[in-house]
């Protein structure tokens, strides 16, 4: 039980998995750990950290930042258009942009800052009723809308995928994302698209197996 070791064994997963291990982020999730063992983390050398909770993220932040670490936050969590604000300044990549309402919000946001602000597009693809995600149907109606933003910039696609044992349910997942994504670029954002967030401590080898180019993570680096 040590968390220098748990990230080496995910990084050593990422060479041995992926078929292209030198465009996989490991993006530690650190929503379940105080400053302290966020450090941890950071001493290890990986620096994208994600957080679901504004928050949360917002003394994160102050508290590195006084510090003088370098963090890439990530914003992985369903995002209220109302607190975009308080982050806009200086998240590097928000994972789940779900909502027309709330891309124009970023959109707007980055606009105030003069800043290009990157996120990905979270689609819903396992269909349940709890999960937070685009329809695939309704994402393509208001996709013309999306390439107009001049301070969202959208550069990839994430998935949640369900709780479940069952791997083949999970594989049948990751590889529906990887061919939106592509379908997605060919139709609409001429290959823009690069990143696919998908996969999470109980299924993220499977992710990598399918192409994922980023992978979050949180028990599996703290149990
Ligand atoms: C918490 C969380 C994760 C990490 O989950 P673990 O199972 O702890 O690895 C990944 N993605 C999102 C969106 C999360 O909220």
């Amino acid at each position: 039980m040590s968390i220098k070791n748990n990230i080496e064994e995910i990084l050593r997963d990422i060479e041995n998995i992926s078929q292209y291990p030198e465009k996989v982020k490991l993006i530690a999730v650190t929503k379940y750990s105080d400053n302290s063992t966020t450090e941890i983390v950071l001493e290890a050398g990986i620096k994208n950290l994600g957080e679901n909770r504004v928050q949360l993220l917002e003394k994160k932040h102050e508290y590195f930042l006084e510090k003088k670490a370098e963090v890439n936050w990530h914003f992985i969590g369903n995002l209220q258009k109302n607190k975009v604000k308080y982050i806009a300044g200086y998240v590097k990549l928000i994972h789940s942009v779900n909502k027309f309402s709330l891309a124009e919000e970023i959109n707007k946001q980055g606009s105030k800052l003069d800043r290009v602000i990157e996120g990905l597009l979270e689609i819903n693809i396992a269909g349940e009723e709890s999960k937070e995600g685009y329809k695939l149907d309704k994402l393509i109606e208001e996709i013309p809308e999306y390439l107009k933003f001049k301070n969202l910039k959208i550069v990839g696609l994430m998935t949640m995928a369900p709780y479940t044992e069952d791997t083949e349910v999970l594989r049948t997942i990751f590889k529906k994302l990887k061919n939106i994504k592509e379908d997605l670029n060919d139709q609409y954002f001429k290959g823009e698209l690069k990143e696919l967030s998908m996969g999470m401590s109980n299924d993220y080898k499977i992710a990598l197996e399918e192409g994922a180019t980023m992978i979050r993570v949180g028990t599996k680096i703290f149990e």
